[in-house]
């Protein structure tokens, strides 16, 4: 794959279950190290653009390539890491622990996870390491809180190291005050492990922080840009996009340092 080439390339994706498209003509392009937050309405097809780029279904018309090569003939799906919505969905009796949810990840590779080796065993501590879970590593995942659930998550699919992590509504489940140490999270994993991240969500007010690219869909891709060109859209433009659903706009914070959106 050469360098420059984008790691999602969506050329002119039209999709449809039935007789109506729910994805139209959408042109979109990721590069390396992007932190790429996906908005839209309930409804607006945010999770059957994840389906698509995925391989978990197929555009009726236009292209998808992943990491330079066409999907359909893709098959480097480890360097694709996804947590679904439904993830975070333990309750108290769930008997299994960090560790072994996290190790879960591996399973994929390895079948039995008691066959795990010396080295992925350190895979499945640094994962959960980088997501700041290691006090708790051998306690049951079903007493743990919705956030912290839900890092246990990114953990699973960090520990196959991929190098795009693609998340659809991580926040759902997540108490209202960890929301934000849980985007500080996504962050660090973009900035300091350098990977590239995909994020999917119905609230436009909470991302704008901490994403470099903001694409806002509904059916079409209203908008794709970098966050500061979207800071700039007008209120009036928002509302026309969201229709009534626009409560906050964007945080106005200053960015500090460079990123490289
Ligand atoms: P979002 O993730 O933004 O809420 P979805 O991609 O789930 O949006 O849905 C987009 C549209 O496609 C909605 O109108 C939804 O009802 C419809 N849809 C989603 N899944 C299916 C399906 N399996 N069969 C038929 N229609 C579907």
């Amino acid at each position: 794959m050469n360098q420059h080439e984008p790691i999602v390339k969506i050329q002119g994706v039209s999709y449809r279950y039935e007789k109506e498209n729910v994805l139209e003509d959408i042109n979109l392009s990721i590069h390396k190290g992007a932190f790429l937050g996906i908005v839209g309405p309930n409804g607006s097809g945010k999770s059957t653009l994840l389906k698509l780029i995925l391989g978990l279904i197929r555009p009726q018309s236009g292209e998808i390539s992943l990491f330079g090569q066409e999907i359909a003939r893709f098959k480097d799906w480890h360097k694709i890491g996804y947590v679904s919505q439904k993830a975070n969905s333990f309750n108290t009796g769930f008997p299994a622990t960090i560790f072994e949810v996290v190790a879960s990840g591996l399973t994929k590779k390895l079948g039995l996870f008691r066959s795990l080796s010396k080295e992925d065993r350190k895979k499945v501590y640094h994962a959960v390491q980088l997501v700041g879970m290691e006090s708790l590593i051998n306690q049951n995942i079903g007493e743990l809180s919705g956030g912290q659930q839900q890092r246990v998550f990114i953990a699973r699919a960090l520990v196959s190291e991929p190098e795009l992590l693609i998340l659809d509504e991580p926040t759902v489940g997540v108490d209202a005050k960890n929301v934000s140490s849980f985007y500080q999270l996504l962050e660090e994993l973009n900035k300091h492990e350098g990977i590239t991240l995909l994020l999917v969500t119905h609230d436009i007010g909470t991302i704008s922080d901490k994403v470099t690219h903001v694409a806002c869909l509904n059916k079409n891709l209203h908008f794709h840009g970098e966050t500061r060109e979207f800071e700039q859209l007008k209120l009036g433009e928002m509302t026309e996009f969201y229709g009534h659903d626009v409560h906050v706009l964007t945080h106005h914070h200053a960015h500090t340092g460079g990123t490289n959106g």
